[in-house]
């Protein structure tokens, strides 16, 4: 594929050859352009050009998300998405260009997944092992397009081959499951605990399935009955519909031994109020991992002793490491979680504005599964 004589055209300009590109791309994609608050349009935009470090993708499948859902309502996002801006993250794709200096593995037709980020290993956090709070963590998004680039920090240390047994949509939630496996593994849970999971959508389903194949015991809350019959099928023992209850905290306390309450909460609803109540739920020497990100200048009000005299255990784990992306992946590979039990539907790329429309009022649950 490359070759070791440099052409004639090299010595014009380093751009003009830096490119191995599959013949069959075009030069032209349909893309969906991000210009700002509710204001997604479909396109017809350039292919990305490479640098020589760098890899196309020509998108086999893109899931919606929660993220995605946010950066369309405001439009856009401090660090990942200013606009206008092609968006998306959770991906799966094959190779169908690379730069003249990628790694000779990255064969063309080769199915990958590409995470949304990548560390720059060099800083103090990177050199700690929280990667996730790299200074200068690089984001990449694009994937709802016909082609993706990939940068080439993601694709030294972000990219994985997607093994045959694994399908599109399941090797598309490697990154959000990665973000949940950090979480879990920091909540030091263990095998007969009781975890309260509050919120039912993609990222607390993926939650209720981890948490109960580690054989912890599972009380998932919701407002929807839908959700809450997922987190049954999802492994969950109890599911405690929010808005059938009086006083929510007494009822999860009833379910567990002398209403001590729970040896782990996860706070994945993302809203204030159910921070609070993250923080009632849990018993004295507990865990509380407040999942969801608020938007900045949100409050929560807290009782300092009833933290400190009871020993609550605070988390609020971000983002992911290069270690779970790995992770995820194996765990999907093992078929510990499968798209469909998370993907409510298949749309066409084109059909992605309206969905967003849809997916506002429902609040983030559903997650779709676009293809270009
Ligand atoms: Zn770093």
């Amino acid at each position: 594929m490359r070759t070791t004589t440099p052409k004639r055209s090299e010595a014009i300009g380093e751009e003009a050859v830096a490119v191995v590109r599959a013949p069959a791309v075009p030069s032209k994609m349909m893309a969906a352009v991000l210009y700002g608050s509710e204001d997604l349009r479909l396109e017809q935009i350039d292919v990305p050009h490479l640098a020589a470090d760098e890899v196309l993708l020509r998108v086999r499948l893109a899931l919606t998300d929660g993220t995605d859902l946010k950066v369309w309502q405001r439009g856009y996002h401090a660090k990942m998405i200013q606009p206008p801006a092609v968006f998306g993250h959770e991906v799966v794709g094959e190779v169908a260009a690379v730069g003249k200096r990628v790694d000779a593995r990255w064969r063309m037709g080769l199915r990958v997944i590409a995470a949304n980020s990548a560390p720059c290993l060099r800083c103090f956090h990177c050199r700690r092992g929280q990667e996730n709070l790299c200074e200068d963590l690089l984001f990449n998004n694009g994937a709802y397009a016909e082609y993706m680039r990939i940068p080439g920090r993601i694709v030294m240390e972000n990219m994985l081959e997607v093994p045959h047994s694994v399908d599109d949509g399941s090797a598309a939630l490697v990154e959000p499951l990665a973000c949940v496996l950090r979480g879990i593994h920091e909540m030091e849970v263990r095998t007969g605990d009781t975890a309260v999971v509050i919120g039912c959508g993609p990222i607390g389903l993926k939650y209720v399935r981890m948490l109960s194949r580690r054989g912890v015991r599972v009380i998932a809350l919701a407002r929807r009955v839908a959700p809450l019959e997922v987190a049954r099928r999802m492994g969950a023992i109890a599911t405690i519909n929010v808005t059938q209850v009086r006083d929510v905290v007494a009822a999860v306390r009833n379910l567990t031994e002398d209403d001590r309450g729970a040896d782990a909460v996860v706070e994945a609803a993302g809203n204030p109020a159910t921070w609070k109540q993250a923080l009632a739920m849990v018993r004295r020497g507990g865990v509380v991992n407040f999942f969801s990100g608020l938007s900045s200048g949100t409050r929560v009000e807290i009782e300092p002793a009833a933290i400190h005299y009871s020993e609550i255990k605070l988390i609020s784990p971000f983002h992911h490491t290069p270690r779970f992306i790995r992770e995820a992946l194996e765990a999907i590979r093992r078929g510990d979680i499968l798209a469909h039990d998370f993907v409510t539907e298949e749309i066409r790329l084109e059909d992605l504005p309206h969905a967003f429309e849809k997916m506002k009022s429902r609040s983030g649950e559903i997650k779709l599964a676009v293809r270009p």
